[in-house]
């Protein structure tokens, strides 16, 4: 890497070690023309990436608002604290596996909508009337007449949820648009 100093365009790695329990290799480096010395660490980037508002601004991810989000979605259901813990996690984590610096906030929506579609139909239906009706109203009125077609006159099965949904299938072809 250039140097910090002069910048000059190589230095030397003159020790590496792990540090952190491992998670991080410390290196000393010294600039070959300069004589400087300095350190880096190097560790995995497991932070979230920002996210792009629809009006294209950015803001950083905020695991607060999923959660509120989902708990709001969620109210008076038959859902327990650890499985929408679990659907957080899962959210994050292919969040995080896109390998993205940024993603949509349409992309972090459709990601809910996946998860929500297998914990609960009825907080599923609430957050995508919610979220749908700003986005395309056309596509969130086909997923109701699909759902009721689907239902029991009398409305939700027992415990509100779907039979077989792969909500990554589901939302890598809403993604397209
Ligand atoms: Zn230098």
């Amino acid at each position: 890497m250039h140097c910090p100093f002069c910048s000059a365009d190589d230095t030397k790695v003159i020790d590496s070690r792990l540090v952190a329990e491992g998670g991080q290799v410390r290196r000393r480096r010294e600039c070959l023309s300069c004589k400087e010395r300095f350190t880096t660490y190097e560790m995995a980037e497991l932070v979230m990436p920002r996210v792009i508002k629809s009006d294209d601004t950015r803001e950083p991810f905020d695991e607060d608002k999923l959660r509120s989000g989902l708990l709001r979605a969620l109210e008076k259901r038959p859902v327990g604290i650890e499985e929408i813990e679990a659907a957080i996690s899962h959210i994050q984590h292919d969040l995080r596996a896109t390998g993205e610096r940024e993603v949509t906030s349409r992309m972090i929506g459709e990601q809910v909508m996946g998860q929500l579609r297998e914990l609960d139909e009825v907080a599923y239906v609430r957050f995508a009337s919610v979220y749908r009706s700003f986005q395309d109203l056309s596509e969130f009125r086909a997923e109701l007449d699909r759902l009721e077609k689907n239902l029991p006159e009398n409305g939700l099965k027992k415990n509100g949820r779907l039979k077989k949904n792969d909500p990554k299938k589901n939302y890598l072809k809403k993604d397209k648009g």
